[in-house]
């Protein structure tokens, strides 16, 4: 008999058994400011009604038409345009995968602005597709357009992912400059809005210029980081194509009842959105008073800053019981940055001082 590990050998593999897992930092008894989640609860009626209402749901069975439902209030809560479709998934992430599924055909590149979000990257790696980040000019942490157009001439990308906001820098890139990404774009272009509510613009209003232009968003940052749920909008000869590789199941029947609750609330969580937006403006300010940080501008519910020493502001801050992210070492363009979740504003008054606290 073979031993398990002789097995794993065989069958594994060798990039994956090389792979460290994704972690997520234990945050108990913290106040958790490194995953840009809405810190804000529901209010203790809507989370008992909640209740009742996922009390209700039967979990005998698989998810049927109660998903299509769940599709058309997400139209209705983004305004999808006539003639578009929507494809969910259990969060963004998975429709990232889904989409390098779809496109996975030999020497098939994805290519985005770096920094950026993870995993556009790491999708890649788990699917055998080429990806190729594009650094953003630096300071400005706007797209360098030659370098953009150069490396999509270069490598004839299958999918391009523009993040707008951008996380981690939180910056709105340009509209002629994305404009310009597109009309370049041999392939399909994905517009990431999952920080769309505490965002000025959003591109929603121009999709339809461009039929090869998808927009993804997500409930987490609007206040449902814990259900799961991302959607994807496009010409349904894309979306279609998108629907084909989706796991059937991919929504829970709870994930979906708990969204339609949400939606139906909606005000609830807008109110929090702008709250938010307040305590944001109200943090740059902050810790642009505090020696050597600077903030950069942000149009997320984020707030990148470089600090005298990211090693140390982030340890000391942990040490006062506040979670933040230190990107430092991420990306060259990062050197010296942490990124700040905005909270409450109680949670925003200690992270503040803890900051001030681990600067020196
Ligand atoms: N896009 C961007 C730009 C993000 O920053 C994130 C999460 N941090 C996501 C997508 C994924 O969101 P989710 O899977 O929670 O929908």
């Amino acid at each position: 008999m073979r031993s398990l590990e002789d097995r794993l050998e065989r069958v594994l593999r060798p990039d994956v058994r090389q792979m460290r897992p994704y972690v997520v930092q234990p945050s108990a008894g913290f106040v958790k400011l490194d995953a840009m989640e809405n810190p804000f609860r529901l209010p203790p009626a809507l989370q008992q009604a909640l209740g009742e209402r996922l009390g209700r749901v039967a979990i005998n069975r698989y998810p049927g038409e109660r998903i299509d439902e769940l599709k058309a209030a997400l139209a209705r809560h983004a305004g999808m345009p006539e003639g578009y479709r929507l494809v969910l998934g259990n969060g963004s992430d998975e429709l990232i995968t889904l989409l390098g599924v779809a496109c996975n055909r030999p020497g098939a590149t994805v290519l985005a602005p770096t920094p950026g979000f993870v995993m556009y990257e790491v999708s890649c790696e788990l699917l055998g597709l080429r990806y190729v980040g594009v650094p953003l000019v630096p300071q400005t942490f706007e797209l360098d357009e030659a370098a953009m157009l150069a490396a999509i001439e270069a490598h004839q990308p299958a999918l391009i992912y523009i993040a707008y906001p951008n996380n981690p820098t939180g910056n709105l890139f340009d509209d002629a400059l994305i404009e310009r990404v597109i009309e370049a774009a041999p392939g399909l272009v994905v517009i990431d809005e999952a920080y769309q509510p505490f965002a000025s613009r959003h591109y929603l209003d121009r999709l339809t210029r461009h039929p090869h232009v998808l927009l993804m968003r997500t409930l987490s940052k609007f206040g449902l980081a814990g259900i799961r749920l991302g959607y994807l909008m496009g010409r349904p000869e894309i979306v279609d194509q998108v629907e084909k590789v989706r796991p059937p199941y991919n929504v829970s029947v709870l994930n979906c009842e708990a969204a339609l609750f949400a939606l139906e609330h909606e005000d609830e969580f807008r109110r929090q959105a702008e709250v938010l937006r307040r305590e944001r403006s109200r943090l740059i300010e902050a810790l642009a008073a505090l020696p050597g940080v600077r903030p950069f501008p942000s149009e997320a519910n984020m707030v990148l800053a470089r600090v005298p020493d990211a090693d140390r502001a982030f340890e000391g801050m942990k040490a006062r019981g506040v979670l933040i992210k230190n990107v430092s070492r991420s990306h060259p363009l990062l050197a010296g940055c942490v990124r700040l979740t905005v909270g409450t504003p109680e949670e925003n008054d200690r992270m503040i001082a803890a900051l001030a606290a681990s600067l020196t």
